[in-house]
């Protein structure tokens, strides 16, 4: 941990200013180097849980596996390495999208909650790479209040960006696109490999939006799966007996708030879409009520859900094949990962914000010829924070001091540096925004997670080598009092190493005015 111990009240201040200085600095020939230093192209989507990966061993792995959901990706992963214990800090959009550009958490980068501004001035990786002599794309979803990407090129979706006919946002305004999203993104991407200077190292970000709710797949995909039952996740009917109020208190639950209209285009608004035709007659025929509507509404979720990732799968396997085609495929690294994780109707959820498993993992798969060994599995606790200390290594420039995260290049080479960081902090903000999640911050270590729910002063903690499931926090168990000590000081260290001084207030900030189920 010496790097990040090394954080003081001016750390921000000098990442702000520290990569003027490197420009100066530089003394390499970016034309002689160009043929030692890798291109980079970073797959970002958007909600893609590990679960819905073939590469990772989850309960929906084999499934995935089995129907060809994830080939690419899968394949991805055998010829380069899976981080299996990948984490966000801050499990939402716009926060994570921050802090990958950041290298810093949600406190300290501005953005705690969605569609904020990263801290004017603050530096972002696209910066160091460009003085490092790249040329930087970033194409598809950004979904940050700051409007002007350092990137060379960009054509950013506006907010959420639109499944179909998505208009993006480039240097000179709006402009109009037609398709689906990801194969528009893709068709960006690829475009924009041959348009570039072939003389330079490139970094090119192709940013999903899918599988974004509300799951709107592509026409190719719309009967894909219409044959197939998606398991079902132990605990769909989670009652959460064992629990503290949050999870009572929720509202991201299939039943009661999974929309027919809109998540799954059941009723008016698409019944004149021939692609939801047959769920709709079935709907009307079944009329499935109580725990057959949350199956039936389960199935739809999850095949609309995977026929989206699907799509983001093809776009990975059209990019593999066009740096094969254009033989840049050994000189260049590619990453694939998401902006945090994702409920699969564990707990009986959709969505994520959660510091429990399914919303904290963040898939992370590095395929980087003669560097990583091919069907790597690395184990280190890695998180978002370091991807922009990581890119700027992998580039070859100088990483500015001050960041939370460190490179992930030594353990990708695999020499894991000895003092790695043995536990990860986690901070969500955004009690006031959609499906009532109190407020949290906590520390998962390899054998447990402890967080405090401090708006209803409630801490939870739960033993995941006997309770991997999450279903009963023993934070109240007399058995666990030394270990509840322990966290409660290995978390008190985490805070005051990332200097999150952020005011922890108690008492609901949720919208009283908005009407709750419960
Ligand atoms: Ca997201």
């Amino acid at each position: 941990m010496k790097h990040t111990r090394r954080l003081s009240a001016l750390c921000v201040a000098l990442a702000i200013v520290q990569p003027a200085a490197h420009a100066a600095n530089l003394t390499w020939d970016a034309n002689s180097a160009t043929a030692l230093r890798p291109n980079i192209v970073f797959i970002f989507s958007d909600d893609h849980s590990i679960q819905a990966i073939g590469a990772y061993n989850t309960w929906l792995s084999a499934f995935c596996r089995e129907h060809q959901v994830t080939p690419h990706i899968d394949r991805l992963a055998a010829e380069g390495a899976v981080f299996v214990n990948s984490f966000c800090g801050n499990s939402l959009c716009s926060p994570s999208r921050a802090t990958v550009l950041t290298g810093l958490h949600s406190h300290a980068n501005g953005v705690r909650r969605l569609e904020q501004p990263i801290t004017p001035g603050l530096w972002t990786y696209p910066v160091s790479l460009r003085q490092a002599g790249y040329q930087t794309a970033i194409i598809g979803k950004w979904h940050l209040a700051t409007t002007k990407p350092e990137f060379d090129y960009w054509r950013i979706l506006p907010g959420q960006g639109a499944y179909e006919n998505p208009g993006f946002i480039g240097p000179s305004g709006p402009e109009p696109h037609q398709g689906y999203a990801s194969d528009v993104i893709t068709e960006l991407a690829l475009d924009w490999l041959k348009q570039r200077d072939p003389a330079k190292p490139f970094f090119l970000a192709v940013q999903h939006k899918a599988p974004h709710r509300n799951w709107i797949p592509p026409a190719r995909y719309s009967k894909w799966l219409d044959d197939a039952t998606v398991p079902e996740p132990t605990t769909l009917f989670d009652d959460y007996a064992h629990r503290g109020s949050p999870a009572h208190d929720q509202e991201m639950s299939i039943g009661p708030d999974m929309t027919l209209a809109s998540d799954l285009k059941v009723g008016e608004r698409y019944a004149g879409d021939p692609r939801y035709l047959a769920r709709n007659v079935d709907f009307q025929q079944r009329k499935p009520a109580g725990s057959e509507l949350i199956r039936w509404k389960y199935q739809q979720y999850m095949k609309d859900y995977l026929r989206c990732v699907k799509s983001v799968d093809d776009s990975v396997g059209r990019v593999m094949g066009a740096l094969k085609a254009t033989g840049l495929e050994k000189n260049s690294i590619v990453i694939y990962a998401s902006d945090q994780g994702f409920f699969n109707g564990e707990h009986g959820w959709f969505d994520k914000r959660w510091i429990y498993e399914e919303s904290l993992h963040m898939p992370l798969i590095v395929n980087w010829p003669g560097v990583v060994k091919p069907g790597s599995r690395f184990t280190p606790f890695v998180q978002n924070i370091d991807y922009a200390p990581t890119f700027v290594e992998m580039a070859g420039g100088k990483i500015p001091g001050g960041l939370h995260g460190r490179s992930l290049v030594p353990i990708l080479r695999g020499e894991t540096p000895g003092d790695w960081r043995q536990s990860v902090y986690y901070h969500y903000y955004d009690h006031d925004g959609a499906h009532n999640v109190a407020n949290h911050y906590g520390v998962r270590t390899e054998r447990y997670t402890l967080a405090n729910f401090y708006p209803v002063k409630e801490w939870e903690l739960y033993d995941l080598e006997k309770d991997p499931l999450e279903l009963n926090s023993v934070y109240h168990n007399p058995d666990y009092a030394p270990t509840v000590r322990m966290l409660e000081t290995e978390l008190a260290r985490l805070r005051a190493l990332y200097q999150d001084n952020d005011p922890l207030e108690t008492g609901r900030q949720k919208d009283q005015a908005r009407p709750s189920r419960k």
